[in-house]
């Protein structure tokens, strides 16, 4: 089948520069008043690659899937074709019969549906079009009210969709546009159950849209079983050949490798950084560590609650937090725009995500740096991640200096000989450096409200006054 081989073609990094199409104004794309006001009231002068790709696709009515992540303009993308195909159903009655769901927008996490449907709002704000975000982690009878008004174009995560379904809060029989935001994170995210149960609730005469950074064996599948025939573009060429991220290797044993982005980050990131943990419980530690070192630092991650989520976000958006250090899963659909670093400090064993992860600096043509700390237990992951960027990436060692004291041991580059290779992999994964604050060591603590006085939450005795307590109890960093 001719839509398969073209699916298969394309890849990240693939697409060519003459795949992109160059747009000078919106007003050649066949979009309607409303939201040509809306657009010159953003300030954007002109469409983005993506945006002058996918516009006219839909706005033809076919399927579609463009390999394309956050950061490239793709929610404005796909919602403008949408309004301008809803425009005819806008209507000023205040009879819900009149709203139906007409438009559903499924995202993997709650940050990114809450982006995508602030997005839809200004876009939307000449029209009589409604739109409202549905997530998981709240109180599911404060979002009932309003979806009883009516509403045409609901963006959810899925978990959260069904729920309101389950309850018949919800009604997707008039569903006539689906867009699966960040298709690839959602099937890693394991919702590929959920989103079968949605699909299989939605009319068949409807237009799909699939939008993903990288495309899997499994987002074929997913295409070839619920797209007809999709249109495939690929405008948002994979950060991790483009031009403007500079990619850099630091080869760091593990032990070592807290001090290093102390020193990177002081001397070397002047401006804001996210860095990139595996786990929740290393991206809280490490958050912890960086603020003993003076740096204003937050984490961000499933374990937080959505208040913390957002208003570490809104610190690190207000320039009050300089280092966001996230999973990979947190970090999805964060609409920061101008990073100019990100660091990824353990290497992740999905060379997908690497993708993902430095999709998050050198945005919009501005340039970008991407640091990665790799240890001799991760080389095996990095050497998947060049493979599959089609790219190797000079191994760099750096001089490691401890609080002003050049630390002899690792002042000298690191040789890669075989035997260093072998030494570390007999070593624990993490095995504590000596000079490391032993509170780092501590097995991790879940955040508890302050002025919790739970007996078994034992507090480390705070050694250096500067150390906000709130910080050490896991709480948010106010500046
Ligand atoms: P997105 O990829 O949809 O998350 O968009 C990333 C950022 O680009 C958002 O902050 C948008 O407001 C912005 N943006 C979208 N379209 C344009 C455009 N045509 N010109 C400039 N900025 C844009």
């Amino acid at each position: 089948m001719t839509e398969e081989n073209k699916t298969e073609e394309v890849k990240p990094g693939e697409a060519k520069a003459t795949d992109v199409k160059s747009v000078d104004s919106f007003d050649s794309l066949g979009l309607a008043a409303p939201l040509l006001q809306a657009i010159a009231e953003t300030g954007y002068t002109k469409p983005t690659p993506v945006q002058a790709e996918a516009i006219p696709l839909i706005l033809t009515r076919q399927d579609l899937m463009a390999g394309a992540q956050t950061g490239t303009g793709k929610t404005a993308a796909f919602t403008l074709p949408i309004l301008q195909l809803l425009l005819p159903f806008a209507s000023t009655s205040t009879s819900p019969a009149k709203h139906p769901v007409r438009a559903l927008i499924l995202a993997p996490t709650r940050e990114l549906a809450i982006q995508v449907e602030e997005n839809i709002k200004v876009y939307a704000k000449k029209t009589n079009l409604r739109s409202l975000v549905v997530f998981g982690g709240v109180d599911i009878r404060k979002q009932t009210p309003h979806l009883k008004t009516g509403i045409e174009i609901v963006v959810a995560t899925p978990g959260r969709l069904l729920d309101h379904v389950e309850q018949k809060t919800i009604q997707l029989n008039q569903v006539k546009f689906l867009v699966l935001d960040e298709a690839d994170r959602m099937l890693d995210m394991g919702f590929m159950p959920d989103l079968k149960r949605i699909l299989a609730l939605l009319p068949k005469n409807r237009q799909t849209l699939m939008f993903s950074a990288t495309f899997s064996k499994e987002i074929k599948k997913l295409s070839d079983e619920f797209m007809v025939k999709p249109a495939l573009i690929e405008v948002a060429r994979s950060n991790a050949t483009n031009e403007n991220v500079t990619q850099k290797v630091f080869s760091v044993e593990q032990s070592d490798k807290q001090a290093l982005l102390t020193q990177l980050l002081k001397k070397e990131a002047k401006d804001q950084v996210i860095v990139f943990t595996k786990t929740k419980i290393t991206a809280n530690r490490l958050s912890r560590a960086l603020e003993r070192e003076g740096i204003a630092a937050d984490a961000i991650h499933g374990d937080k609650t959505q208040k913390e989520r957002i208003a570490a976000l809104d610190a690190f958006k207000a320039d009050t937090v300089k280092v966001l250090v996230a999973t990979d899963v947190a970090a999805r659909g964060l609409d920061i725009s101008d990073l100019p670093m990100v660091i990824n400090y353990e290497i992740p064993s999905a060379p997908e995500d690497y993708v993902h992860r430095i999709g998050r600096t050198g945005r919009a043509g501005a340039s970008g740096v991407a640091i990665s700390l790799v240890s001799s237990d991760e080389e095996k992951y990095f050497v998947e991640i060049e493979k599959l960027i089609k790219k190797t990436i000079p191994r760099e060692t750096m001089a490691i200096s401890r609080r002003g004291r050049p630390n002899t041991s690792s002042s000298s580059p690191r040789p890669q000989s075989s035997t260093s290779h072998t030494n570390s992999a007999k070593r624990p994964q993490r095995a504590p450096a000596k000079s490391k604050d032993p509170w780092f060591d501590k097995p991790y603590e879940p955040s508890k409200p302050s002025g919790s006085t739970t007996n078994n939450v034992k507090r480390m005795p705070v050694r250096n006054n500067k150390v906000p307590v709130a910080a050490l109890l896991g709480g948010l960093i106010k500046k």
